[in-house]
């Protein structure tokens, strides 16, 4: 008897989705396949594996597992990074067509897609994700000028690294309206937090190197959609462009994911306690985090997740004292990327991509599973350190 996946929670589902059938002496994990091509002893047949850029069995059970907890009709597609997954889906915009992103979008993203408009292949808009009138008069202002099918919205909320919460079902509605394509990045929330779909969205993208792996340890991307005329474009692109994931990543990212909504309770709990303890720190101006009742995107938040995630943004006095702090922590890790097991942290503008209305003294933490204890402690003697006199003076 197969379990009525629709029936479990997204945490029994990390754990319970994609597993091998229940035979007797089956294994209960799926094995690694390293196999570039497959027997055939017929002609090849629509679904065949043939070919392994084409198809691999380790990818079957993690793109069952994603699209299960995303709450899809049909399989995730895996891809080899966020951003391979990232220009699948913008390949459903047909040249000459238009992309409304948000202005604090990932920054690899926005570079992709930059690149992308200035080689002619469509016309970039960038937007302030929360300001929704702004958003609407922008998809107003295409639809005037494209027909419906040949622009795509581009979300993400929170956004990278300045935690702005969308309203993604107002702008999702409002967007297919216009017959315009949704894609949403829910890298920061993983379905644990949202499930983007449920809010009418085409189609989710992961960097699954940040939290669904958790490990610091793989590069893999993913689409889902329950669209399956979509689903079949965004396949023949990764099997045509070659963007695929090798198996030891997806059976590593499998792994990872068994523990998300662990991992993801854990570092919300902690983000939560850290962000609160921040915004009472003399040394911090101020502090990005949806959870707290303050922030602008709290509201949107609460109505719309189901937490606030583990990603905490704080600005200091100046860029002197963001480089101070990030090389004061002894705990904390100085590196880029987010989202594993360990905590990390980033003056994000260190990055030349990133885009410059995100402030220069702005440090992003990627809050990990450690004693909560012990990460405020260094944080806070390391705050105090980056504060304190830098001249000489005692
Ligand atoms: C890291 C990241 C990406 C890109 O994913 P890669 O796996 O690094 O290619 C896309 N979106 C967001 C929000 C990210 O944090």
């Amino acid at each position: 008897m197969q379990l009525e996946r629709s029936d479990l929670a997204p945490d029994t589902l990390t754990v319970a989705a994609g597993r091998p059938p229940r035979e007797h002496d089956a294994p209960v994990n799926p094995p690694i396949v390293l196999s570039t091509t497959y027997h055939e002893t017929r002609a090849p047949e629509a679904g065949d594996r043939i070919y392994a850029r084409g198809s691999n069995p380790t990818w079957d059970p993690f793109e069952e597992a994603l699209g299960a907890l995303e709450g899809a009709d049909l399989p995730a597609l895996v891809f080899g990074s966020g951003l391979g997954a990232a220009a699948a889906a913008l390949s459903l915009v047909p040249t000459g067509g238009a992309v409304v992103m948000p202005r604090h979008a990932y920054a690899g993203s926005i570079s992709l897609a930059a690149d992308l408009a200035a080689q002619g292949r469509f016309e970039l808009r960038t937007v302030d994700i929360a300001d929704t009138p702004a958003v609407l008069a922008e998809l107003d202002a295409l639809a005037a000028r494209f027909d419906a099918g040949q622009v795509m919205l581009w979300l993400e909320s929170p956004t990278n690294p300045m935690l702005e919460v969308a309203e993604l079902s107002v702008l999702t509605d409002a967007a297919h309206a216009t017959g315009a394509v949704v894609v949403a990045d829910n890298t920061f929330n993983t379905p644990i937090v949202h499930r983007p779909l449920e809010s009418g969205v085409d189609v989710v993208l992961h960097s699954v190197t940040k939290w669904l792996a958790g490990h610091s340890d793989v590069v893999l991307g993913a689409l889902i959609t329950s669209d399956a005329a979509l689903r079949d474009r965004l396949l023949a692109h990764r099997t045509l462009h070659g963007a695929i994931a090798g198996p030891f990543e997806v059976w590593l990212a499998l792994r990872g994911l068994r523990t998300l909504a662990l991992r993801m309770e854990r570092s919300q709990g902690t983000a939560a306690s850290l962000a609160l303890r921040l915004a009472d720190h003399p040394a911090v101006r101020r502090v990005r985090y949806p959870g707290l009742p303050t922030d602008p995107g709290h509201e949107r938040a609460a109505a719309q997740f189901n937490g606030f995630g583990g990603i905490v943004s704080i600005e200091l006095d100046d860029v002197a004292t963001a480089d101070a702090l990030v090389a004061a922590v002894r705990l904390w890790l100085p590196a880029t990327s987010l989202g594993g097991v360990e905590s990390l942290v980033e003056r994000r503008r260190r990055q030349p991509a990133e885009p410059v209305t995100v402030p220069e003294a702005l440090v992003r933490l990627s809050v990990g599973i450690e004693n909560p204890e012990d990460l405020w402690a260094d944080l806070d003697s390391a705050l105090r350190v980056a504060a304190g006199p830098r001249d000489g003076g005692l």
